[in-house]
């Protein structure tokens, strides 16, 4: 049973960015393995305050588990393959501490002295999922293979050909920094700057891997499998965290987004989860009324058009429209009447139609489109 993540954290459930970062640094720091060397405990502790972290700091996660709890993660949006599932590895959750309190290693913030070399995160990379209304409807699995940067496989992501580990950089001493004391008007002062000879790595590769040249990475084709929940609208993206580009020699890899392109569907307009359908009909449809037929995305529904309809008149089909993203539910289908004036009559019609004409009723002025317009809008942009 997992524990809940607010209580991982000791913040209360309406915490803002800035209170529960504060309270990870909190328990991070607490739990952190250079503090309590081999001690699993601690490292659980340290990978539960990461996760918890992980989806708290992050809106659309932090939605879905406050709705949904931990099954909501595992089925939701966001997360590796069928969601956020929290961490496979201590290493992730560490690269975790180090992307959010990067900079400075563990030493530094507590003066202990040993400073691992910064390892650069590799860059987000992002990919357009095009998506058909039906797949918005019913929710989709897609899997896209793309190039991307990946450990390389002849030396490990280690760089050197050897396989071995790269030797500590002579010039900062492994630490990836050097101070240099610089006197200006103001007195004396240490400035602290990347060391030049290792990148700031605190490194040093002199048997480069022929295969990567020495990066550590490379371009390879992997396939991604994304499941996409129903509901979801242009521009909604999902988040594969840690399966973007990894960083150069070992670095933590960054996020593959999926954005979403749902491809436009010439049968309906949207406004988020509602849909709306313009149905034509006849005179006599409009003047007796009729049931008919109209299409909503998966399958055909009928409508009962009223007898004596205008052209504009909406007919609200609750729950017809798609699914709502969030909030859960349904969205509903408008159907709005557009009465056709027949373009050409056959002779028969020109006949019925004269014969209409002789005992019908004159129209008043403003006797019907009166607000027609203003009705429309009511029904739609309220
Ligand atoms: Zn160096
Ligand atoms: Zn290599």
């Amino acid at each position: 049973m997992k524990r809940d993540y607010y209580e991982i954290l000791g913040v209360p459930r309406g915490a803002d960015g800035a209170a529960i970062k504060k309270a990870y640094r909190q328990a991070a720091l607490k739990y952190h393995p250079d503090r309590n060397p081999d001690d699993p405990e601690a490292e659980e502790r340290f990978k539960e305050a990461t996760e918890a972290y992980e989806v708290l700091r992050d809106s659309e996660l932090r939605a879905l588990y406050d709705r949904y709890g931990h099954e909501g993660l595992r089925a939701g949006v966001g997360g590796g393959g069928g969601g956020f599932g929290g961490f496979r590895t201590f290493d992730e959750a560490l690269n975790i501490f180090m992307r959010e309190f990067g900079g400075f290693g563990f030493g530094d913030l507590f003066g202990m002295g040993r400073r691992r070399g910064a390892r650069t995160r590799g860059a987000d990379v992002k990919i357009r999922i095009k998506l058909t209304l039906e797949d918005v409807m019913q929710g989709a699995k897609k899997t896209v293979r793309m190039p991307i940067l990946d450990t390389c496989p002849d030396c490990q992501g280690l760089g050197t050909r050897s396989g071995g580990q790269p030797a500590t950089c002579a010039h900062c001493g492994g630490t990836g920094e050097i101070q240099q004391v610089q006197r200006s008007l103001f007195g004396q002062f240490v400035r602290v700057g990347p060391c030049p000879t290792c990148g700031g790595e605190g490194r040093v590769i002199s048997d480069p891997c022929p295969a990567c040249g020495g990066e550590g990475r490379r371009r390879l084709d992997k396939s991604f499998d994304f499941e996409i929940p129903p509901g979801v609208a242009t521009d909604d993206y999902l988040t594969l965290r840690g399966q973007g580009n990894v960083g150069p020699r070992g670095g933590p890899a960054g996020d593959l987004l999926a954005v979403i392109e749902v491809e436009p569907d010439s049968r309906f307009t949207r406004r988020g989860g509602d849909l709306i359908y313009d149905l034509p009909v006849t005179f006599s449809q409009a003047a007796m009324g009729a049931t008919l037929e109209v299409p909503s995305v998966t399958k055909k529904v009928k409508v009962k058009v009223p007898a004596g309809v205008q052209t504009g008149h909406v007919i609200q089909l609750r729950g017809k429209g798609l699914p709502h993203l969030r909030r859960g539910g349904q969205g509903d289908l408008f159907v709005r009447v557009l009465v056709v004036t027949p373009r050409e009559l056959t002779p028969e019609q020109r006949k019925l139609f004269e014969a209409l004409a002789e005992i019908e009723r004159p129209v008043e002025a403003g006797e019907d489109g009166a607000g027609l317009w203003q009705k429309v809008k009511d029904a739609l942009f309220d």
